[in-house]
């Protein structure tokens, strides 16, 4: 499907050369299936969250366009970050709100800095909008040497905190850093998993102009089929990535999912309960599979990357996946003798630590 790059007569030579993104497999059916492979809650969304798509006259409402300013959600948004609307950027998932970003800042003679192992749609971003980038190499445990990022002309800097796909956090004071190395450039913290034990750099936003911290509703907030992800920074990073987004879709968030993503932001106890679960499953799986043998990276995520003892990766990914337990693989240098775990609930990370010791 992806593998084709000769092209077809209808295709422009852009699109022919294009490599897309591969998402993990979503099975039509999960009846049966432990799916551990995305990332997804195992728990289904806040209650509060759910309530606003049986509200009367939601269907009616559709008659209309949405807010194309989504008003009301960022306002929520805001208000939960203690920043102001205008400081707040919302898309159709952070990948949309990741592409604006691009887009918007990285789009330079320059190249982009980001780590080697990292969430594998950066470069898809680079080769779309033809970005620059220079990798560069984690350490040997998978921690990031901000060091290695003290690079004169880099066009910018991206990476998740924590990194997917290793769960590794990485501090405050090493993203200060970033910043200050970059005072002419904007560096992109993507906090998709920030929810599951680490701090968040909004806390920096007012001192660093150069910062853009962005957040995604599909893991934490257990609403990956709503596609909602936002951007905090400074106003005027917030402007350019709506000179972007206006000159692509004006309507990018549709109004049911305004009122969903607004009732579930507002609903902060219900996130910090379900984080909270889980963690205590995340420390639960580590110290089991540690027992075992896996070798675990430190996760401050909602998932681990682990490699099994005594049997390859790729071995026991398929071994679970003849058991209906699909977990995600990577054949990529450096990680292809690790295995990335969704976090499930209690009961579907027994059925995997069974697995595990049957395989094993
Ligand atoms: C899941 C993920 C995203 C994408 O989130 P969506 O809001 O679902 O598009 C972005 N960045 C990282 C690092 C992720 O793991």
């Amino acid at each position: 499907m992806t593998e084709q790059t000769t092209g077809n007569p209808f295709w422009s030579p852009a699109v022919a050369k294009l490599q897309p993104y591969v998402p993990g497999e979503q099975p039509k059916s999960t009846a049966r299936l432990i799916k551990l492979n995305t990332n997804e809650s195992p728990y289904p969304p806040s209650p509060k969250a759910q309530a606003v798509l049986t509200a009367e006259g939601i269907g009616e409402h559709l008659r209309l366009y949405p807010d194309p300013e989504s008003t009301e959600l960022r306002a929520t948004i805001a208000a939960q970050f203690g920043l102001t609307p205008e400081q707040v950027f919302v898309g159709n998932g952070s990948d949309e709100v990741l592409a604006h970003a691009f887009y918007s800042f990285f789009q330079r003679p320059e190249p982009l800095l980001f780590p080697d192992i990292t969430y594998s749609f950066y470069p898809v971003y680079c080769q779309f909008y033809g970005i620059d980038s220079h990798q560069l190499p984690l350490r040997d445990d998978f921690s990031i040497d901000v060091a290695d990022y003290n690079i004169e002309n880099a066009g910018g800097v991206i990476l998740p905190n924590p990194n997917a796909p290793t769960g590794r956090y990485l501090p405050l004071a090493d993203i200060e850093k970033l910043l200050q190395m970059h005072p002419q450039r904007v560096v992109v913290i993507d906090e998709a998993y920030i929810d599951f034990g680490g701090d968040s750099a909004v806390s920096l936003i007012e001192r660093y102009p150069n910062l853009l911290v962005v957040h995604t509703l599909s893991k934490s907030h257990a609403l990956a089929g709503l596609r909602l992800g936002y951007a905090m920074g400074q106003a005027h990073l917030i402007e350019g990535l709506n000179r972007a987004k206006n000159s692509f879709n004006s309507y990018p968030i549709d109004s049911i999912a305004q009122k969903v993503a607004t009732a579930a932001i507002a609903d902060r106890a219900w996130l910090v309960d379900n984080c909270a679960k889980v963690i205590a499953t995340r420390e639960h799986t580590c110290a089991a599979l540690s027992a075992m043998g896996f070798d675990i990276i430190p996760s401050t995520a909602n998932f681990i990357f682990a490699k099994p003892p005594g049997v390859s990766a790729e071995v026991l990914f398929e071994a679970l996946r003849a058991r209906n337990i699909i977990i995600r693989y990577f054949n990529k240098p450096r990680i292809s003798e690790y295995l990335r775990i969704s976090i499930g609930t209690d009961e579907e990370m027994d059925a995997l630590i069974e697995a595990c010791r049957e395989v094993l």
